[in-house]
């Protein structure tokens, strides 16, 4: 078992990075990928601790991005065979800064709402990163909502009525960045952008020039017709394939790290095709 799609406490999860590679190696999850949202944060605290665990820490990173044309975020996954450098995380820090101008954007909309969340309940939940799952379990705490989802559908998605849009880099960004910091790119939860499988396709053939080079068709949201569909256009498109359960911990509950259903695992080929990927950036570069 593996799982290219894992998320600690520095972005949006609720556990440490230490505790994932515990949990994973409970699991029997022989390879975990910590793809926390703009952050390398959990991965280097991770690596820090890693020759104490069976399970293989692979590095990676969430990018949320804007695709023109596409109201919703695109999520691009990084997956890198060595850290990446000094610029590739001087740029993350930048993405860091829209969240936390978001963040104080968000807070004013729900006052204008008549909601007055503080600071202090929503840092009792993360000293880190604060993202909008930390809005929605404090709106759950205040009894706002019963449920997170409920917190996204009703308050902050957007189509809820605190919707607060964050200043997000251009996919064309994200996919340079992550190429230049010796990354592969995949194209993360592609149902997230439309139910459309066709219009998801178009997509896909549009990125592929510009480097997308994997795409995530493993994703607890993701059906059987929609897995095989992908798998589908990636073969089209001689894309690498990823897949992960999303894990989240608390902020998204029913999750199981390695699992993207009731009894789907991520295959472990994938790790290998990773690999041979990650093998051709370093022939690539010793050539060059
Ligand atoms: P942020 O990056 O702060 O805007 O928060 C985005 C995160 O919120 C995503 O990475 C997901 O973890 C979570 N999220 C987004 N939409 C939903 C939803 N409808 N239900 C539950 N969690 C969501
Ligand atoms: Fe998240
Ligand atoms: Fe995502
Ligand atoms: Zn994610």
């Amino acid at each position: 078992m593996i799982d290219l799609h894992c998320h600690s406490v520095h972005s949006d999860g609720t556990d440490t990075p230490e505790h994932l590679l515990a949990l994973a190696e409970e699991a029997g999850v022989q390879a975990i990928a910590i793809t926390d949202h703009d952050s390398l944060d959990g991965f280097d605290l991770a690596k820090a601790k890693s020759c104490e665990f069976q399970t293989e820490l692979i590095c990676g990173v969430e990018i949320g991005t804007h695709l023109s044309g596409c109201i919703r975020s695109v999520h691009l996954l990084g997956y890198f065979p060595a850290e990446p450098g000094a610029s590739f995380r001087r740029w993350l820090h930048s993405l860091k800064e829209s969240r936390i101008s978001r963040n104080v954007r968000l807070m004013d909309r729900l006052r204008n709402i008549g909601i007055e969340l503080t600071w202090e309940e929503l840092h009792a939940l993360s000293p880190h990163q604060l993202g909008r799952p930390h809005f929605a379990r404090v709106l759950m705490q205040r009894g706002y909502v019963s449920s997170i989802r409920d917190a996204f559908s009703l308050y902050l998605s957007e189509s809820g009525c605190a919707w607060t849009e964050r200043e997000e880099p251009s996919i064309e960004e994200a996919l340079s960045g992550i190429i230049e910091a010796g990354g592969i790119a995949s194209l993360a939860h592609p149902v997230r952008i439309s139910s459309d499988i066709e219009k998801i396709r178009q997509i896909i053939a549009r990125l592929v020039p510009q480097g997308l080079e994997a795409v995530e068709c493993y994703h607890p949201e993701h059906s059987d017709q929609v897995i095989s569909q992908l798998l589908h256009i990636a073969s089209e498109f001689r894309l690498r394939v990823t897949g992960g359960s999303d894990y989240h911990g608390e902020n998204k509950p029913g999750i199981r790290m390695g699992w993207t259903g009731d009894e789907m695992t991520v295959p472990d080929e994938l790790l290998e095709s990773l690999r041979a990927g990650f093998d051709s950036r370093r022939i690539g570069a010793d050539m060059a």
